[in-house]
């Protein structure tokens, strides 16, 4: 019955003879639990990647010795699709996020991939499960796109054959009761990555080297860390999984991308909005006394995150130093809360797609 609605693809589908849909509580969703029935698969061997299948979603056999697990080749994407309506699913910003896949790969030394087979399989994919794709508001079909070195040998070089997968996951509103405040601290024990490191790559490692400092901010009661440049120690990169926006006065300071911060397809959209809003936009490097000091003078008006999972996060607290700045934020301020309804109303299709976003 399922594969009645795919069409024109090159992609061998082997469907599910059962689906587990019914497992899942669409008003109880836990962010990453639950997997949609298929995932797509493409295997690189040789100097190519091979033909592209679309299977059921199931565990899969990895000898011990692979490279992935001791030497950490991987790269992955995050991004979203939403119902609109019964003939309408969009999917936001794809083509961002496979340029950001392809640099990611090209840092880590994964051959690249093509945009048609990245798009195709989305919308096969998405199609295919289309019954996962959840419908309330703030609701979303959360795709993950991964590669991997699949190499069975214990050598500390780069793999000759890489695993491509995506798989996709039934989520939440992020902001089921109201938005949650992040309170931040800053380190001077850890840095997140360094200009000429792999920061600027959604690589698997640059996480892993985060669960500990993370760990030790949660246990300080803070929930994510700011992170200051790894040099000087005075710069704001970003945070946890975010980037991070100033509105200072009437200007948003967003920190320039200088080699060691991811480039959130978020973070673009709010400074495309703010732009078109007419808002003084600066992208440059940004001081943490700089905002102390704002703060201090009353031209500190908001502070938020942004990243796929939220759209837009704000920020109830700094901690630099043993010096809070304490912004009560319950909900955004009124510019992020204007990002948030004009991206969202975008991914739902509720507002016109001037800059040609969703797909
Ligand atoms: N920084 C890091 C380290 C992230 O993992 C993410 C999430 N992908 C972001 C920023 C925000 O990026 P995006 O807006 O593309 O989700």
């Amino acid at each position: 019955m399922m594969n009645e609605i795919i069409t024109n693809t090159n992609i061998t589908i082997e469907p599910v003879e059962q689906s587990r849909i019914h497992e899942v509580d669409f008003n109880n969703l836990v962010f990453g639990r639950k997997f949609s029935d298929h995932m797509f698969e493409m295997e690189f061997q040789g100097d190519k990647w091979g033909a592209p299948v679309i299977k059921p979603y199931a565990p899969f056999k990895m000898t011990p010795a692979t490279n992935v697990l001791h030497y950490g080749q991987a790269v992955f994407e995050g991004m979203k699709a939403y119902y609109v309506d019964e003939n309408t699913i969009h999917i936001f910003r794809p083509k961002a996020h496979y340029e950001r896949f392809n640099n990611s790969c090209r840092r880590m030394c994964i051959p690249e991939t093509e945009y048609e087979i990245f798009i195709e399989a989305l919308e096969t994919l998405i199609k295919l499960d289309h019954q996962w794709i959840p419908k309330r508001s703030g609701t979303a079909l959360y795709i993950r796109p991964f590669i991997f070195a699949s190499d069975d040998l214990l050598a500390a070089r780069s793999s000759d054959t890489f695993t491509y997968q995506i798989i996709t996951s039934p989520v939440g509103a992020y902001y089921s009761e109201g938005f949650n405040p992040v309170s931040l601290t800053t380190t001077d024990e850890y840095v997140r990555a360094v200009k000429g490191g792999t920061g600027e790559a959604k690589a698997a490692g640059n996480y892993a080297g985060s669960f500990l400092p993370a760990k030790k901010a949660k246990a300080e009661g803070y929930t994510q860390v700011l992170w200051l440049d790894a040099k000087e120690h005075k710069y704001i990169e970003e945070v946890g999984t975010m980037n991070i926006h100033f509105l200072i006065g009437d200007t948003l300071v967003t920190p320039a991308l200088t080699g060691s911060i991811l480039p959130g397809v978020t973070r673009r959209s709010v400074i495309a909005l703010a732009k078109e809003w007419g808002l003084n936009v600066e992208e440059r490097r940004i001081t943490i006394d700089e905002v102390f000091e704002a703060h201090e003078k009353g031209e500190l008006k908001e502070v938020f995150g942004s990243g796929t999972a939220a759209v837009v996060s704000p920020v109830g607290l700094i901690h630099h130093k043993g010096k809070n700045i304490e912004l009560d934020r319950e909900k955004p301020g009124e510019f992020a809360q204007k990002c948030f309804d004009k991206i969202t109303d975008i991914q739902y299709g509720r507002a016109e797609d001037k800059f040609g976003w969703v797909h």
